[in-house]
């Protein structure tokens, strides 16, 4: 690691969060290449842990670029761009096969059995290419995973544009048994509608309800409506962004089953999961219990 290296152990660049054009064409050039050649483009994998008993219950996958000159480059820099020149399709698809070949590994070696579950953010383009739908079942196939495993993490933007087409590819996941995830839950527009129109099974909180969970009553009130919104349709959900012990606390009473968040690990590629750190949690959260 570098000086420049921040917290995350993102350069600097990653802070200029507005390329310029030239960048922008760079870096769009560099994806290609990174989604043709080698191994720049990894998913790092950040736990959710039961907010009962512990348990670990499953992981996100986050896309990270370790680019060979720039650094690791954050999603926030260029998803963005991905966006825009449709290259998010392969980044979501290479993400997604590469969680699944994980999950495989990680299921051969007898550390996740099938009650946990894996989690990969999909971008909204997916939704016009119901072709998709072939892909994910050869997928879960050559890899013979329980299709409830895999979740797709969708933001409720993401649905915005595309109602028609969406439903098809959201129906048809729903069918061979993916299921689906409502990504940074309380953000977006009109996201009952949503929860009423398509199937999902998970709703996530977004982070910024949990960061002032603690000082605003009004986010420890939306945080209480989402929780009885998920009881009533029966729908399970996890408080994204807990990193201290007090959110911790607070999301447990007010009835939150999982939990995600820098308290219990900041994402990382798969050789530095700390397996004995996430065991830890189940036997800390029996003595405080
Ligand atoms: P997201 O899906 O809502 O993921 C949660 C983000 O919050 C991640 O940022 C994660 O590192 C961060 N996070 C986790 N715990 C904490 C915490 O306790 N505190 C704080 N402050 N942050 C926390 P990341 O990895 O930078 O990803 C940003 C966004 O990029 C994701 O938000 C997701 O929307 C998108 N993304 C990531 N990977 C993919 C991918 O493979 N495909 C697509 N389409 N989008 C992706
Ligand atoms: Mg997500
Ligand atoms: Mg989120
Ligand atoms: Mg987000």
């Amino acid at each position: 690691r570098t000086k420049q290296q921040g917290r995350h152990g993102y350069t600097l660049f990653n802070h200029e969060l507005r390329l310029n054009q030239a960048d922008q064409l760079a870096l769009e050039s560099e994806l290609r290449r990174a989604l043709e050649v080698d191994d720049q483009l990894t998913p790092f994998f950040q736990p959710f842990i039961d907010a009962k008993s512990g348990a670990l219950q499953g992981f996100e996958a986050l896309v990270r670029w370790q680019h060979p000159t720039r650094g690791l480059i954050s999603p926030a820099i260029f998803l963005p761009m991905a966006e825009e020149s449709g290259l998010i399709m392969r980044v979501d698809r290479y993400m997604i096969e590469a969680a699944a070949r994980q999950l495989r590994q990680w299921m051969d070696e007898g550390r996740l059995t099938d009650g946990v579950s894996l989690h990969i953010n999909l971008s909204s383009a997916n939704f016009h290419d119901p072709e998709l739908l072939n892909w994910m079942q050869a997928l879960i196939r050559r890899y013979a995973l329980p299709a409830g495993m895999l979740h797709l993490e969708v933001t409720e933007s993401a649905l915005i544009d595309v109602p028609d087409v969406a439903a098809e590819v959201i129906q048809g996941l729903h069918n061979m048994g993916v299921r689906l995830a409502l990504d940074d839950f309380g953000t977006g527009y009109s996201a009952l509608s949503y929860l009423h129109r398509y199937h999902f099974d998970v709703l996530k909180i977004d982070q910024s309800f949990v960061a002032d969970l603690d000082q605003k009553q009004e986010s420890a009130a939306i945080v209480r409506a989402i929780l009885a919104l998920a009881e009533a349709l029966d729908l399970d959900v996890v408080a994204e962004g807990v990193e201290t012990g007090m959110q911790l606390r607070t999301l447990r009473d007010m009835g939150c089953s999982k939990l995600q968040g820098f308290y219990f690990a900041t994402p990382a590629p798969a050789a530095r999961i700390d397996w004995d750190r996430l065991a830890g949690f189940a036997s800390s959260f029996r003595q405080v219990a």
